[in-house]
Formats: structure tokens, sequence, C-alpha cells
């Protein structure tokens, strides 16, 4: 930590100003941009967006930021809400320093952080999709930096267009390496599929601890750090879970294997272009059988968070999915009673971890095995049915066979049942209480 901390203070910091509006909460923005490394010298909130059609805000309004960002020394201005690609061109006119969106500040921090190929093209794609209408609009020489540098020196508007050309053949390109790489990732899953694991997939709020638990629980070697974003490609471990179920083989419980996925972080208002490239990523998510939905529980809008995450979800498609929610860094709280009680107020059925301390760890465990494979159902059967016992044993989902003085007496795996409604319909009548509600 020390050392990064140097280096920080040895590598100048660019000086950002911060430019939001009352609706939105501008914190969200301030940790995407420190993500990116940049010094917040100043945020200031726009009481008023007057429609001018010039710069968005009233033109007196634009030349008052203009004068603070000189006195501030300030190198980027940065955006809470989208600006017009025209309107971009005039800030920057107005301003002689890049000004950016929140979206450009999104697509560069997944630039830094892409790691795979997959990552790479994806990230490539989003920035290009993105900055082709920006460009012709872009301002001197920050055209060229905006979507990199394509061709070679050139002037004025005829070096535009080169650049809009190739940008429009790149875009072509990567979006055919993209659709390999996706079909690559389609022959992974199917081969994984073989194996028929049950698999959970982490999701959560960028931040919230999903890659230090994946680390915490597998000894996985992802990335892990204090800053937004640090996994951007989905990564999949094999976990083993113990489970405290008995088993007519195992007295001590079974264990089980399980397939994990970290995914990539959620925020709100994720850009168009990002959602569609991310899409294969996210989709990780959609295909679980289990979503771990990871919260940050120190963080004061833990509630929005959870929307947040719920509405992405929702929009992959996800939202049938079943969800375990799980309340993270509760190491954070130990000196806060009166935060925890009100977190169980406001997630009753989450389960309470630390990656960082593995408390919780093993409730953790057994509620994935209870979601995965169903609450265990108590089954009495009468000696003169042997031949439904015989089918029930044939399909291995028996955890707990006694044979008492009226009858035999079994336990069975719920969410196996659930996947054999014959078997299930069969053996109903001999279950205490119903099946459906037991499994569920
Ligand atoms: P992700 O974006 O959801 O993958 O989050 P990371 O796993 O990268 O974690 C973000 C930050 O939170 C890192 O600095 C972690 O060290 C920290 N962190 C994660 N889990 C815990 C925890 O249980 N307790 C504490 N105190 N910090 C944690
Ligand atoms: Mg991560």
């Amino acid at each position: 930590m020390n050392l990064i901390n140097l280096e920080d203070e040895e590598n100048k910091k660019i000086r950002s100003l911060l430019i939001g509006e009352p609706k939105n909460d501008i914190t969200e923005l301030e940790g995407l941009v420190k993500t990116l490394g940049y010094e917040i010298c100043r945020s200031v909130i726009l009481n008023r967006i007057e429609q001018n059609p010039v710069y968005g805000i009233g033109s007196g309004k634009a030349q008052e930021i203009s004068a603070l960002a000189k006195e501030l020394e300030i190198e980027i201005i940065i955006f809470d809400f989208e600006i017009s690609p025209r309107k971009q061109r005039n800030w920057e006119k107005l301003v002689k320093i890049p000004v950016i969106d929140r979206q450009e500040v999104i697509l560069r921090i997944f630039a830094s952080r892409a790691q795979t190929k997959e990552a790479v093209l994806q990230v490539q794609l989003a920035q290009l999709e993105y900055a082709r209408p920006r460009l012709a609009h872009s301002y001197g020489d920050m055209a060229r930096q905006r979507g990199g540098n394509f061709g070679s020196k050139g002037s004025g508007e005829t070096q535009l267009e080169l650049d809009s050309r190739k940008i429009r053949e790149k875009i072509q390109q990567l979006k055919k390496q993209l659709a390999q790489v996706v079909r690559d990732r389609e022959t992974q899953r199917k081969r994984r599929e073989k194996i028929p694991l049950p698999s959970c997939a982490l999701a959560g709020y960028t931040n919230a601890g999903k890659s230090s638990l994946l680390n915490a629980l597998t000894g996985a070697d992802v990335f892990v750090e204090d800053k937004l974003f640090a996994t951007l490609d989905p990564t999949t471990r094999k976990l083993q879970l113990k489970s405290s179920i008995k088993t007519s083989e195992n007295e001590k419980g079974f264990s089980t294997n399980i397939l994990l996925t970290d995914t990539v972080g959620f925020i709100s208002n994720l850009p168009h272009a990002l959602v569609n490239a991310f899409k294969s990523t996210l989709e990780e998510a959609q295909r679980a059988n289990l979503i771990l939905l990871v919260l940050d529980s120190s963080d004061e809008k833990i509630e929005s968070q959870y929307f947040t995450v719920t509405k992405v979800l929702e929009e992959i498609g996800a939202e049938k999915t079943p969800s375990l929610i799980i309340l993270n860094k509760i190491d954070k709280l130990q000196d806060n009673p009166a935060r925890m009680a009100k977190l169980s107020e406001l997630f009753p059925d989450a389960v309470k971890i630390s990656a960082k301390t593995h408390e919780g760890f093993e409730n953790l465990s057994e509620q994935i095995c209870e979601q995965l494979l169903g609450k265990e159902i108590s089954c009495t059967i009468p000696f003169e049915n042997q031949n439904l016992l015989n089918e029930v044993r044939k399909t291995g989902i028996i955890t707990e066979e006694i044979w008492l003085d009226d009858a035999v007496h079994i336990k069975l795996k719920g969410g196996e049942l659930k996947k054999n409604p014959r078997l299930a319909a069969l053996i109903a009548p001999f279950t205490e209480g119903n099946i459906n509600e037991n499994s569920k």
C-alpha cells in the first residue's frame, strides 16, 4: 500500500475538475475518477441546467467554470452527465483542455484493466464506437487522443475523414475477432457443462469484494486491489464446499464441487456500448445456477448498490436465476452493532461474511449447498414399498437411510429430487410436508 502511495506522489496526478448535477450523486463519479488515478481538485454541482445549445448549460456559468479551471490549473474537465459530441467540442474550444463525460471515464477504466484477449477486444470496440461520432467534432489535437492514433500525420478535415474510414474498418475487424473469441468461449463453456457441476456467479457492485471473495474461497490468483474494476474477465474456479448433510457413505457430511465465476463489477448507468461489449461476460451470471450477490456492508449507499445490481441483472435476463445476498466486509462493522442490526433488517436472508477474516465462511458454504442442492426432504417409506425405495436408491439422492420398526426413514437431496418430477410424484405421499415447499 505504502509503495503505491509513494509512487503516486512521484508521478504527478492529472488534475481534474468534476461537474455534476443535483439529481445524481457525484460520489460515484469521484470513485471512478480516483480509480483512474486522477486527482480531484474540485467537484462543482450545477444547480440549474439551462438548455443552452452551445454548452448544455448557461454560457455565463460556462465562463465561470472555464475561469475556475484556469485558476485551479485543471488539466481535464469531467461531466457526470452525457455531453453530445458537438457540446464537447465547444467546451474544449472554450477551456483548451480535454473535456470528457462519465462514459469516457468508464471506458478508460475498462481499457486500463482489460487483461484477457476478449476483454481487450471488447474495450477497443466500445471505445471506437464511442469515439466515432465524436471524432469529427473533436477540437484540434484532441481528435488524436480520442479513439487512439489512426494513420500517420496529416492535416485538417482530410485526415479526419481518413481516420473515420479507418475506424470503420477497424470496428469491422474487431467485431470479427470478437465473434471468434465468443465462439471459443462457447466451446469452453460446453466442455465445462459436460462436467455437471453446479455453477455460481459472483455479481455485485464494483469494489464490493467479489474478487477478494473468490480468492479467499479458492486460493485462486485473481487480481485484487483497493480500486474499482480490478477484474474485467470472468475467472472461473472450482470450489469445494463442505456440507453437514450426512450421507450413508460419509458420516461426517459430504463435500460438493461447484464452479465459481467472478464477473465484472456492475455500476449504475453502464454505457450502452459497454453493456453490449460485455454481454458475453455478463452471460456467465445469466447461466449460473445461483448468483451470489455481493454487497459491501460498510458502504453507506448499500441499498442503491443493491438496486443497481438487480437492475443490471434484469437487463441481462438473469432476474429469474436464484440468488443469495452476501453482506461482505462485516469486519468493518465490529464496533457498529446498530448498523449491523439495520442491515439484518434490510436484508433478512443475507449471509454476513468477511472475505478478509473469513468470518461466516462456514455458514456461506452451508447456504450455497442448500440453495444448489435444495433442502433435505424426509420420507417414511413403508416396508411394502421396497420397489420405490430401490428406485430412489438408484438415483443416488439419499443422504440418510434408517430402518426402524415401523418403516424405512430416508432423507433426500431436495434439489435433485426436483429435477426428477416423476420420482417426486411417486414419493410425495410418503413425504413429510410439501416437497416443493421443502426444496425451494
Ligand atoms: P471487486 O471489485 O468486487 O472484485 O472488489 P475487490 O475484491 O477488488 O475488493 C475491493 C477492495 O475491498 C479491496 O481493497 C479489498 O481488499 C477490500 N475488501 C474485500 N473484501 C473485504 C472484507 O471482507 N473486509 C475488508 N475490510 N476489506 C475487503
Ligand atoms: Mg473484481
